[in-house]
């Protein structure tokens, strides 16, 4: 048990049951405080990661009670709230895009649709995450339904940011952009299948998970190859903005290895239970990654529209 950790309280009712002055048995109720708890007071269903010792929302079989759980700091508040608070600006910014979008005299409806794409699936993303991490507490079966649909939320915004740029960097090419689109697509449908496996979650998975979605995420090199191909290397890393789309790959990927190697709380465990775990920074280094994406995306959008690019719709 770590001292490092501020402990948390809170206060529940729980029946006790007590011999009254006549020896009879009676039942009443009780308001308790109590702490959240260690790694070995919860149940086995919840073990996860043996690094994090402190700070746990034990099975609380209580939606109510999981919602409760954002007003009091465990070890989970961080990752509800890192993915809660972006998802919240990504959704906003689908209502005010006609706003904060630069508009040129040649941007349509579908360049709006393109840019809402990536926006929506960031926002389906985070909000999937976030729910997760707020209600994997409530039960195994809750935890593993939550968890599935993380995953796929992973799959949705890898597969939005990548059809999002494809739009742009093949904006002339529509073969181009369809068949890439295409392979995206299927590769994302793929993994997302794979992702709904009960299989695929256990704790021997971990490494196997990240290397998946890294894999997955790899695949955008291919495009990126084709556009060197098709229009020279400088051209293609102008019109797919290479930089940030590489940029981003860093991001996830060293966020991706972090959770893998579950580093900093492998070497100093209960040091990060509460501040600064592995999940945490993978968490922080995703919304950092699809920052890095809509700033490629928004270049690339502009360059189009400017006609920089020499791109001119077929
Ligand atoms: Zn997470």
């Amino acid at each position: 048990m770590s001292s490092r950790v501020q402990r948390q309280t809170v206060t529940i009712t729980e029946p006790v049951v007590y011999e009254d002055d006549g020896g009879e048995m009676k039942t009443a109720t009780k308001k308790i405080t109590k702490r959240i708890y260690t790694w070995n007071e919860i149940p086995e269903w919840q073990k996860d990661n043996e690094h994090i010792i402190d700070g746990y929302v034990r099975e609380t079989n209580s939606f109510l009670k999981c919602v409760h759980s954002l007003f009091y700091l465990h070890n989970e508040s961080v990752n509800v709230y890192s993915h809660l608070i972006p998802a919240l600006c990504f959704f906003s910014v689908l209502f005010l895009n006609k706003y904060c979008v630069k508009s040129f005299e040649t941007t349509s409806l579908v360049d709006y649709l393109f840019i809402d794409l990536f926006f929506l699936g960031a926002f389906t993303c985070l909000i999937l995450s976030s729910t997760f991490h707020c209600f994997k507490s409530h039960s195994l079966k809750v935890a593993t339904f939550g968890n599935k649909l993380d995953y796929l939320g992973i799959v949705v915004l890898i597969v939005t940011s990548m059809i999002s740029i494809l739009y742009y960097g093949f904006y002339d090419s529509s073969v181009m952009f369809y068949f890439f689109s295409f392979v995206t697509l299927s590769f994302g449908t793929a993994c997302g299948v794979v992702s709904l496996k009960d299989h695929f979650r256990s704790r021997e998975w971990r490494p196997y998970r990240a290397g998946l979605f890294v894999a997955f995420g790899l695949s955008a090199i291919l495009p990126i190859l084709s556009g060197m191909f098709a229009y020279g290397i400088e051209e293609a890393f102008h019109r797919i903005q290479i930089k940030w789309i590489i940029l981003e790959g860093v991001f996830y990927i060293l966020g991706a290895f972090l959770y893998g190697i579950r580093f900093p709380e492998k070497g100093s465990p209960g040091k990060y239970d509460i501040w600064g775990h592995s999940h945490q920074v993978f968490h922080i280094l995703v919304v950092v990654a699809a920052l890095c994406h809509l700033k490629g995306l928004m270049v690339s959008y502009e360059l189009v529209h400017k006609g920089l690019s020499s791109a001119t719709k077929a």
